[in-house]
């Protein structure tokens, strides 16, 4: 196990966390990519019903053009002027990362100012608090696919505005129908909000599963609070320890026993 890790677990402790995750990594099934995303790309997308992978144990049902989708939205979002302020004052859009064919898929609110100079999502202090929860599940950030509600920097990080939501939706979209994911995480209640179409505040929708369907399929949705919250408020990372034990159960993944 890393110092980061150590040091995270032993943060959790602090907040009251007294069981620990297994500390091997549990990996998520996955099919092969395909062969080349820009070959794939080419090719004419099949019919969603019929877009099932070819995985030998038949434990998945993916399409095998995702990466090369992913790749065709990621170019395409790149150019997108809908909000002409995001647009105007943006360093670049910042689409998504992972696996794309994950089966889990973290949603969060917008990228921030490290991620607008990267281009990546969560990569400054709450997406490093994010990188050490998911570890804490078993997961790496390769195993899993990590997107935004808005793909371009609210200035100053302000909340993403409705509209700039809206505008942004069809691009979410595009990516949650590349992934398929079977299970989708909600980071905050800007998430929450918009992929659930509620105005239900946060904590009355955590520790419960909602569904999602979109183009080919359907994931079962779980909503929990956002790591720049728990960088302002420690205690409740035992909340979304709790959350989190709550969903690998559903997932029939081993949980750690004890006290959430
Ligand atoms: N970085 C992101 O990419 N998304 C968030 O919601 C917060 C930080």
């Amino acid at each position: 196990m890393g110092d980061g890790l150590r040091h995270w677990l032993e943060d959790w402790q602090r907040a009251g966390v007294t069981d620990l995750p297994p500390a091997a990594p549990l990996p998520i099934a996955s099919t092969p990519l395909a062969e080349s995303p820009v070959d794939a790309a080419a090719a004419d997308p099949p019919p969603a019903n019929e877009i099932t992978s070819t995985v030998p144990d038949g434990s998945r049902n993916r399409p095998n053009d995702a990466a090369a989708r992913l790749q065709v939205l990621a170019e395409e979002v790149a150019g997108c002027v809908r909000c002409p302020e995001l647009a105007a004052t943006r360093t670049q859009t910042v689409f998504g990362t992972g696996d794309p064919n994950a089966s889990v898929l973290m949603l969060g609110e917008a990228p921030g100012a490290d991620e607008d100079r990267t281009g990546e999502p969560f990569v400054g202090r709450a997406g490093q608090l994010l990188t050490k929860i998911l570890e804490a599940c078993g997961w790496s950030r390769e195993d899993v696919y990590i997107c935004n509600v808005l793909r371009c920097r609210p200035p100053g990080n302000r909340n993403p505005s409705s509209e700039e939501a809206a505008n942004c939706r069809g691009w979410l979209d595009g990516q949650i129908a590349a992934v398929q994911p079977d299970w989708i995480i909600c980071w905050g209640s800007v998430p929450a909000k918009e992929l659930l179409a509620t105005k239900k505040a946060i904590g009355k929708l955590r520790k419960q599963l909602f569904d999602h369907e979109y183009e080919g399929g359907s994931a079962r949705v779980l909503c929990t609070y956002h790591p720049s919250y728990l960088l302002r408020n420690p205690p409740a990372k035992k909340d979304v320890w709790d959350d989190l034990k709550f969903l690998l159960a559903e997932m029939g993944r081993p949980v750690p026993s004890g006290r959430g």
